[in-house]
């Protein structure tokens, strides 16, 4: 984007900053900012980030905003999309801002939430781009980018969501007039869930069965308008939309549904860069370029592992953490001032997990692209030999970091006591949107399921192979290689790093091997495969959450030994929040541990002592490890959590601001209370 040399907003206010936070800031034995380019990715890109941002804190369009709390759904809707057409404004005027910093924009300007068009950048456009030919680019690409088209992406169903197969939305060819009649057969096939549906998207990718001569070809994708594009109205000839109604969270976003009714699209517009219908009606297929798809799938889970569980998760721990150095309850030594909540162990026990849980989520969210990358490079060359391992590795990963964030978000909440439950925390709404991503882009116990599969896989062709050069050339097959050909080492305790990564490891390839033999024991028994697969669920699903955990616990190791040659003091307490995860991590899963690689009970309480002592090592930099974070106080938009730790003055400035403050006396108690004294 064009650099702005007069940007002149501050990112923190230090006038009126709580004495406490400067007493905490000043214990910080680290490089603050070297921490905040590792979680970038690089000096450069917190730069780009901060540049981005700064576009938008100096932009009058997005400022003085309505309290975010208090809005109704209508007017949630309404000022998203005030701030979506301003926003699309700024990117349609200074076409150098890139993909990152439109992100980066769009995270301040919507804090916590997705906006309507949200799906045109995220499903729709990469969609198109992938599946459709290149005519089909031509001729549609120039308006998606100029957001004439506004599109979504609509898959799901009332009835199936995880099952694609079983989607009942058809998409006949009618070869009379050269069209696909798309059409809901059902009830249970209107299509339900899309973001942006309800009331602002115009054209959507819609997945259908295609039916062409009389035979069932399987989903593909097809782009369909849905609304006219001066009036906004549904288009006439067959569509039914609307908005699907309140939701736990995404107030602001009109998820929405659309049932077709014999709805006439041209030939054409099914996307035919993998698979075409000729005008006769013909279907024709190319294998390989079908395999695109989960190149894409890569890429958002990637990004999920980042921008939902790391970011999500470290946003709740710097409210919570800045709430605790702030707080003052509870008579520790009679007589003496109430001390501030972080100083009580259980306290600093579920923050500090929840703290390093964060930094380890973003670092393997950082590497897991970088792998993405990689892995997009050879396939342009047409390589595809690297999009099995990531496929199921991003699965596993994105269930296991969303599932672990979610409940880590939830302890930051409770851990701030009464103030927690109030939407002027913050946490609330932090909640509501990384608990959808829960659900959407694949449902945890199903992508655990896809990633268990692959690991039988790795674990048959290495328990068949002498030599792991035989084995593709993939973190996996590597470690479950070398584990089963090799003496279990023995471990030492405390831990070093390597023995951390080691024991996971074998854990791991413990749980594979269980899981196989469950399966092969149901299978000896004569059960199909389908129905030994279902009993061995439980099984399957931990062997996917330990290979997650190896992952998660190597690649920090990895960026740990480079950041080892850059800088002691960082080195140092990302050592310390890496140790804490991971042993914390073993002794929540102590069975699997001592079995696998034969530690004592005795040995779990070194773990359990060398937490405690980790928790006081991390004490004194708390506050600096959350501001490594580098939210601006918009982004987090907490009472609690403001970077000058003035946390009373702001709670009351919102209740203050209560819509059921502007009156004295509510008319609603006149009407019904009052009136029933009197009768
Ligand atoms: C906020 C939000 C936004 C969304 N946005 C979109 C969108 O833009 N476009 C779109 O098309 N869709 C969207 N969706 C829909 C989403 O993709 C689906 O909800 C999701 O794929 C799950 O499908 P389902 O709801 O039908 O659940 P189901 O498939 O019915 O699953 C229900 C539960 O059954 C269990 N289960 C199901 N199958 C299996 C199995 N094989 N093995 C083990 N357990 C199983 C799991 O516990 C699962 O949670 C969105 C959903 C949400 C919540």
């Amino acid at each position: 984007m064009k650099q702005d040399e007069t940007m002149k907003v501050k990112r923190y206010d230090d006038t009126n900053v709580n004495p406490d936070f400067v007493a905490e800031r000043k214990k910080c034995t680290f490089n603050i900012e070297l921490l905040t380019n590792i979680i970038d990715g690089s000096s450069y890109l917190t730069e780009t980030r901060r540049q981005a941002q700064l576009a938008v804190l100096n932009n009058e369009s997005f400022s003085n905003l309505p309290d975010r709390y208090y809005a109704s759904r209508d007017e949630a809707y309404a000022q998203n999309i005030r701030k979506s057409a301003a926003y699309i404004k700024l990117l349609k005027e200074d076409k150098s801002i890139s993909r990152a910093e439109s992100y980066f924009m769009q995270c301040l300007i919507f804090p916590n939430e997705v906006p309507p068009f949200s799906l045109h950048t995220t499903m729709f456009t990469p969609t198109f781009e992938s599946m459709a030919d290149e005519e089909q680019k031509k001729l549609w690409m120039p308006r998606i980018e100029n957001y004439e088209i506004l599109g979504t992406y609509i898959q799901t169903e009332m009835g199936h969501g995880t099952n694609v197969r079983g989607l009942e939305t058809t998409a006949t060819f009618d070869p009379s007039t050269d069209e696909f009649i798309i059409h809901s057969p059902t009830l249970t096939s209107i299509k339900w869930w899309p973001g942006g549906l309800g009331k602002t998207c115009n054209c959507a990718i819609v997945m259908a069965s295609l039916i062409t001569n009389g035979r069932n070809e399987g989903i593909h994708p097809f782009i369909v308008q849905l609304r006219d594009f001066e009036t906004h109205e549904p288009l006439k000839g067959g569509l039914t939309i609307g908005d699907i109604g309140t939701k736990l969270g995404f107030h602001g976003m009109d998820n929405g549904f659309v049932k077709f009714d014999q709805f006439r699209i041209p030939r054409r517009n099914m996307l035919m860069k993998s698979a075409k219908v000729t005008r006769d009606g013909t279907y024709q297929k190319e294998k390989k370029l079908e395999k695109l798809k989960y190149g894409s799938m890569v890429f958002v889970r990637a990004m999920l592992v980042f921008n939902q569980a790391g970011q999500g998760l470290a946003q709740a721990v710097t409210i919570a953490a800045r709430y605790s150095c702030v707080r003052r309850q509870s008579e520790y030594a009679p007589g003496q001032e109430e001390p501030h909540i972080i100083e009580y162990q259980a306290q600093q026990h579920i923050l500090f997990t929840e703290l390093a849980a964060s930094y380890i989520f973003y670092i393997a969210g950082n590497k897991l692209r970088e792998l993405y990358f990689t892995m997009n490079y050879d396939i342009q060359k047409g390589d595809l030999s690297d999009l099995p391992e990531l496929h199921a590795l991003s699965a596993g990963l994105k269930a296991l970091t969303l599932d672990e964030a979610v409940v880590g978000i939830e302890r930051c909440r409770l851990i701030c006591g009464g103030h927690g439950y109030s939407a002027a925390s913050g946490i609330p709404k932090i909640y509501t949107e990384v608990v959808a991503a829960c659900t959407y882009e694949g449902v945890h116990p199903v992508l655990y399921l896809q990633t268990a599969r692959y690991l039988l896989k790795v674990y048959q062709a290495a328990l068949l192979s002498s030599s792991a050069s035989s084995l593709p050339d993939n973190q996996s097959s590597k470690y479950i290689f070398r584990h089963l050909h090799s003496e279990r080492p023995r471990f030492h305790f405390p831990l070093s790093f390597v023995e951390i990564v080691e024991a996971f490891e074998r854990r791991a390839l413990m749980c594979i091997e269980k899981a196989s033999k469950k399966l092969d024991g149901l299978l000896a028994t004569g059960r199909p495969h389908h129905e030994a697969w279902n009993y061995s669920a439980c099984y399957l699903i931990r062997a996917a959450k330990a290979h997650s955990h190896v992952y998660l616990t190597s690649s920090v190791h990895e960026q740990l030994e480079t950041v080892r040659q850059e800088d002691a003091g960082v080195y140092t307490v990302l050592g310390q929040l890496f140790e804490l995860y991971a042993l914390k991590s073993i002794v929540d899963h102590a069975v699997e541990f001592i079995e696998s690689c034969g530690i004592t009970t005795d040995q779990i309480n070194i773990c359990i002592e060398r937490i405690e002592a980790l928790l006081l090592n991390i004490r004194p930099n708390v506050l600096p490890l959350v501001d490594a974070f580098d939210f601006p106080d918009r982004l987090l938009g907490s009472a609690l959590g403001c970077y000058d730790g003035n946390v009373y003055q702001r709670l009351y400035e919102y209740a203050l601001n209560s819509p059921l403050n502007k009156s004295t006396v509510n008319v609603a108690y006149f009407v019904y209370y009052i009136a029933i004294n009197i009768s």
